[in-house]
């Protein structure tokens, strides 16, 4: 099957890391990560191996909170025209920095390389529904981009746990109703949170980006037998849950491998896998 991945840090890659020490040092200290450098090549070819035929990969503007990009549009941008038919990118930028940031918008969003935003704001350190951002959320939906905003856990101490919360996402969703906006984590473990805003909200979407709990099998199970069920995933969430490994945290084949692994309709496995990505991304 056709997989898109819509939840890829392009951050172990290591043509990114040459020349870029802090970024080395950020994976650890910002990410709480200790993951292996690998040639780009390498992460391609296991992309491919995975049946992922697209990968949204992401970039993060931590230089106000953390001093560095993690990486930057530069960066996302060279890795993208190395693998154009593989990549898409959504870049990241500083939502408190006003006018930059919306040059940053105009610069790179162009429909086909670059779709969207990434926010994050527990590392970014900004309320989402300050309304000093509405001005990026407003150019977003002017532009038929997309915005993907961290929602849920998050490992960093020094993080602001409640800006993550979804429900903060609520004046985002109901006032700019064409901007389609990607939960991510389906914001876990303020689960039924993050649902309650897909349920109401036509532009609202979750993905299953998973940051925490051993195995990718072991949280599937809680999130969609355990927790929610699957008959009601069926029921009313097929349409709206698009699949992320949150590579290099989860591996991405391990995570298509627990997505399959479920006792749910394949047709809603379809959807998930590719089909509501491909929806998003059109
Ligand atoms: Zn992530």
């Amino acid at each position: 099957m056709v997989i898109i991945d819509f939840h890829v840090h392009p951050i172990n890659i290591e043509e990114i890391h040459k020349g870029n020490p802090q970024m080395t040092t950020a994976l650890r200290d910002v990410y709480n990560l200790r993951v292996s450098i690998q040639p780009l090549r390498v992460f391609v070819d296991q992309l491919k191996s995975f049946g992922v035929s697209k990968a949204v990969i992401l970039g993060l503007d931590l230089s106000r909170t953390y001093g560095v990009k993690l990486p930057s549009n530069e960066e996302l941008d060279r890795i993208i025209s190395m693998h154009p038919d593989l990549f898409i990118g959504l870049i990241g930028l500083d939502p408190l920095r006003g006018d930059e940031a919306l040059d940053e918008i105009e610069k790179y969003i162009d429909h086909r390389r670059f779709k969207g935003v990434k926010l994050n704001p527990s590392l970014q350190g900004f309320r989402p529904d300050d309304e000093r951002i509405y001005p990026i959320y407003e150019s977003l939906e002017d532009m038929g981009a997309i915005l993907t905003i961290h929602t849920g856990f998050s490992w960093n101490i020094r993080s602001n746990l409640l800006y993550s919360y979804p429900l903060l996402i609520e004046p985002i969703a109901s006032k700019f109703k064409e901007l389609r906006i990607i939960l991510t984590h389906m914001g876990w473990p303020w689960i039924w949170e993050s649902i309650c805003l897909a349920l109401r909200y036509e532009n609202v979407y979750l993905d299953i980006a998973d940051t925490f709990t051993g195995t990718p099998k072991d949280h599937f199970k809680k999130v969609f037998i355990e927790t929610l069920g699957i008959r009601f995933v069926e029921a009313f969430l097929k349409d709206k849950i698009l699949f992320g490994s949150n590579h290099p945290r989860m591996e991405s084949g391990k995570m298509i491998e627990a997505i399959q692994y479920l006792p749910m309709d394949s047709e809603v496995k379809e959807s998930i896998l590719r089909l509501n990505a491909l929806y998003i991304l059109s």
